[in-house]
């Protein structure tokens, strides 16, 4: 099975009923805040990171408005098609929190005020030096046959329940919205619960990740393997440079379903060969920064079409004072002499983008900072600025040991974004490449 980070035709085909062992989740996300621009469910990302290790497919995913009818018409669905809900958000004492009446109203049960969760109401409010107004005490409201999950940074506490919906078992969760109140939560009181149950299947995951190969040319060479693997599902998401392929397994104990990815993953990283630049899902940067910590090696950027990306980049991995010393946008003629010593003739016999000025650029801020590694860009990230023989997405990359320095020309297509994306995913990878070799 392939899937794309866009929709393409039989998107909805690939969802047929085929998996009745195994617990199906939906995630409902709730909250109007999560409807606008604004704010985004990032909750359900962390719950399927959760899941999966237990055995636990993530179906469906919907997010719904603090709007009564409609909360109640996502819980129906969910009851009519899922075997474990996971409802957040909405718990508050506030008007618009209604997920406890909603999800009462769809399951067909009562909700009955718990007098020791008010009674710790109460005495929450107290601790903090502050009356409670009987609005709270809504959040002593629990669904008939619910046990509660106490929450230690909250006022909401969470629920869960086991029942019958539609002749089918289901396992009902309710969770308050704040990440934080929310993953304690789990990890304490929800994970041991769904632990419990009889797992009748297991699922492995596995992650590689791609360099700088188109998304065609990559599936070209690949989907003669992994049609051939039916039982592992295959997705493949493309960005800029870097593709990722997540390969996931059941089987009927853990080590069949590991097995199963790992047979597959192999074949792949021989097919894709030193494309493959991570089999755990690690990023460029860290894959570099280990190599580079490794060799006890450093390495120090003069960038110009990329403004910073690269440095920015390698300095998200934590510990990366420990192999990166710095470095300059130059963006400016000038600055690329002053900073990394490009000198003038050679920019004017060659212009800014040209593999000459490149060249000196990485090897310029390598002498600069005394640097094991030096990296160089420049290009043309448009949309202005492109002539005929240098055209928008034309982008020089270098990288120099003091010995040899490399230096590789792309022509890139997309907008400024996607050109500079494409650029420091190049620099990166020309220095992951050289520090592999070693
Ligand atoms: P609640 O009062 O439980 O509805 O949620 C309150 C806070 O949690 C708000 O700041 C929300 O934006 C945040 N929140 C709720 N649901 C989510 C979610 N699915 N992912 C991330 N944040 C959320
Ligand atoms: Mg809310």
């Amino acid at each position: 099975m392939r899937w794309c980070d866009r929709p393409r035709r039989g998107f909805l085909s690939r969802f047929p009923t085929l998996y009745t062992s195994i617990v199906d989740a939906e995630i409902i996300a709730i909250g109007s805040e999560l409807l606008t621009p604004y704010k985004q469910d990032t909750n359900s990302l962390f719950l399927t990171e959760r899941l999966n290790p237990l055995g636990i497919e993530v179906r469906f995913k919907s997010v719904v408005g603090d709007r009564r009818s409609d909360l109640v018409s996502v819980a129906r669905i969910a009851l009519s098609r899922a075997g474990l809900i996971i409802f957040m958000g909405g718990l508050g004492p506030t008007e618009d929190d209604l997920t406890r009446e909603c999800v009462a109203e769809a399951l067909g049960v009562e909700l009955r005020r718990d007098p020791d969760l008010i009674a710790g109401l109460y005495k929450r409010f107290a601790r903090f030096g502050s009356s409670m107004t009987p609005n709270n005490e809504r959040q002593a409201d629990v669904l008939a046959g619910a046990e509660v999950l106490p929450n230690p940074n909250g006022s909401a506490p969470g629920q869960f329940l086991r029942t019958l919906s539609a002749g089918h078992e289901v396992m009902v969760v309710l969770l308050p919205g704040p990440p934080h109140e929310l993953k304690p939560m789990f990890d304490a009181e929800v994970a041991a619960r769904l632990r419990s149950r009889n797992q009748k299947e297991f699922i492995a995951g596995r992650h590689l990740r791609v360099a700088m190969m188109g998304e065609s040319l990559c599936d070209s060479r690949i989907a003669p393997i992994y049609t051939r693997h039916k039982e592992v599902e295959t997705t493949i998401l493309a960005g800029a440079g870097d593709i990722s392929l997540h390969l996931r397994a059941r089987a009927a104990s853990q080590a069949l379903a590991e097995q199963r990815v790992d047979t597959l993953a192999e074949e792949l990283e021989d097919a894709l060969d030193e494309h493959v630049y991570s089999s755990k899902g690690e990023s460029l940067e860290q894959v570099a920064g280990y190599f580079l910590q490794l060799r006890g090696a450093s390495v120090a950027v003069a960038e110009s079409c990329t403004g910073g990306l690269i440095s920015e980049r390698i300095t998200s991995v934590p510990g990366s004072s420990r192999f990166f010393l710095g470095g300059a946008v130059a963006y400016s003629n000038e600055l690329k002499s002053q900073f990394a010593g490009v000198s003038p003739q050679m920019l004017e016999d060659y212009g800014a983008v040209s593999p000459q000025v490149a060249r000196a650029l990485a090897e310029g801020i390598r002498a600069r900072c005394g640097s094991t590694y030096g990296i160089g860009v420049t290009g043309i990230a448009g949309p202005a600025g492109g002539t005929a023989e240098k055209p928008v997405g034309l982008v020089y990359h270098a990288v120099a040991d003091g010995k040899n320095s490399e230096v590789v020309e792309r022509k890139f297509l997309g907008d400024r974004e996607r050109v500079r994306a494409w650029a420091a995913q190049q620099a990166l990878d020309m220095l992951r490449r050289r520090l592999m070799k070693q």
